[in-house]
């Protein structure tokens, strides 16, 4: 059958407006839209009969049912729903009613074309309302990951704007000792707080085993200047809760649920942070990163940097130190899982690589010493030896006890390349 006659046949089947006759025929010319293809369709063949050009009114559409015709409107919802929420991006999704995806299946089985012939009514729904929203608010379209989601539900009659998260990248620095990366609820209360209806002792009653965390000096300020509902923190790894964290600081990414506010000053951002924190952290080179800068924060391979303060059980010389660190720079260590370490974890013996190793007395049975290691690198272990189960170790070449009495990080870098890759931020 030629396209005239396919055109026929569905007008036949009683009132079918422009856009849902031209729907049928989406695949073909390019540059129009549904309803100008229904249109045309429908004057070039009461041209070719010679017949008198009848309109059909949408409303009176038995297939859309009149929605065809509310564009305008759900585009005007969407845009009321974010009037004082900034967005750059977005994308429309649309619950079609399961009649009206019923009658379009009925339309073209009535005429004799294939079940999917041109396309559905709800992806011409989120591209006809989606054009609209776009031009109302001056936005732009991401089918990936935009800043907005609107879902119209045409049945229920709802407008839903699901904001996406917005991320900030930064590096901290944890200068007091015993804060916690991430806020560490109390164990006995489960972070309530309380222990029936009595105030919880282990923690005092705040839920939390420590008072301050990074995240509990980051997230929040972050969040408030994003006015989002809450946040989470991802960290390029974590030191020990009592370990510093100083020199370039460590990666962290801060995600913002449903903020309403993206683009911030991030330089006074960190101002606000830094004095909130009052010299118990630090962040610096705060930037608005994207959505996959969590992942790399998480996965990408580190090296890091640590300085330790080491006890020795015997006297130790400056040149027996000195050769027993140059033998550990460039070593491969076989570390047995340590017995500190998590016992749920399958014990394993792994495998890393001293980069570097330097360090200094400052008397005979106490030097400090910094390490450059891989990522994954136990450092307490490769100083005491760990019974054993840690080889070549500082207190095994030294043959004396040794033990880590401070540990403090002082880089975290990418293995490879760095994690400050503009691919992985807004700004
Ligand atoms: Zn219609
Ligand atoms: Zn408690």
């Amino acid at each position: 059958m030629s396209i005239l006659e396919d055109a026929r046949a569905l007008a036949e089947s009683g009132p079918v407006c422009d856009a849902c006759l031209g729907r049928a025929f989406a695949e073909r010319s390019f540059g129009l839209t549904n309803a100008e293809r229904g249109k045309s369709l429908r004057v070039a063949a009461a041209l070719d009969d010679d017949e008198p050009y009848e309109a059909v009114d949408t409303e009176d559409c038995w297939v859309c049912e009149g929605a065809c015709a509310e564009f305008d409107d759900w585009a005007e919802r969407c845009a009321e729903a974010i009037e004082d929420v900034e967005v750059e991006t977005y994308q429309v999704g649309t619950r079609a009613p399961p009649l009206v995806e019923e009658n379009e299946l009925l339309l073209r089985e009535g005429a004799g074309l294939p079940e999917d012939a041109g396309e559905l009514f709800k992806s011409e729904f989120n591209r006809e309302v989606g054009k609209r929203v776009g031009r109302l608010t001056g936005t732009e379209v991401d089918f990936t990951r935009p800043d907005v989601q609107f879902l119209l539900d045409i049945e229920a009659d709802t407008v839903e704007a699901q904001l996406n998260s917005a991320f900030v990248y930064g590096r901290y620095r944890k200068l007091a000792r015993d804060i916690p990366q991430t806020e560490w609820p109390c164990r006995e209360c489960d972070g309530s707080g309380y222990k029936g209806k009595e105030p919880c002792d282990y923690c005092g009653g705040s839920g939390y085993l420590y008072e301050d965390s990074v995240e509990g000096f980051v997230a929040p300020v972050v969040t408030d200047v994003m006015d989002g509902v809450d946040a989470k923190f991802h960290g390029a790894g974590r030191e020990d809760v009592d370990a510093l964290m100083l020199g370039t600081g460590r990666p962290f990414v801060v995600e913002i649920m449903e903020p309403r506010r993206r683009t911030v000053d991030v330089e006074q951002l960190e101002g606000d942070i830094n004095a909130m924190a009052d010299g118990e952290i630090e962040v610096e080179g705060l930037r608005l990163a994207t959505y996959d800068m969590v992942e790399r924060v998480k996965k990408l391979d580190a090296s890091k940097e640590y300085r330790a303060a080491v006890e020795f059980d015997d006297d130790v010389t400056d040149a027996e130190l000195a050769a027993a660190l140059d033998e550990l720079t460039g070593a491969t260590i076989e570390q047995y899982t340590p017995n500190r370490v998590d016992h749920r974890r399958a014990s394993i013996t792994r495998t890393r690589h001293v980069y570097d190793a330097t360090g200094d007395l400052e008397d005979p049975r106490h030097a400090t010493v910094e390490i450059h290691g891989e990522g994954g690198l136990y450092i307490k272990e490769l100083v005491s030896g760990d019974e054993g189960r840690t080889n070549p170790s500082l207190a095994g070449i030294l043959d004396t006890g040794a033990v880590v009495t401070a540990l403090d990080v002082i880089a975290v870098e990418g293995e490879d390349e760095p994690f400050e890759d503009d691919a992985f931020f807004k700004d």
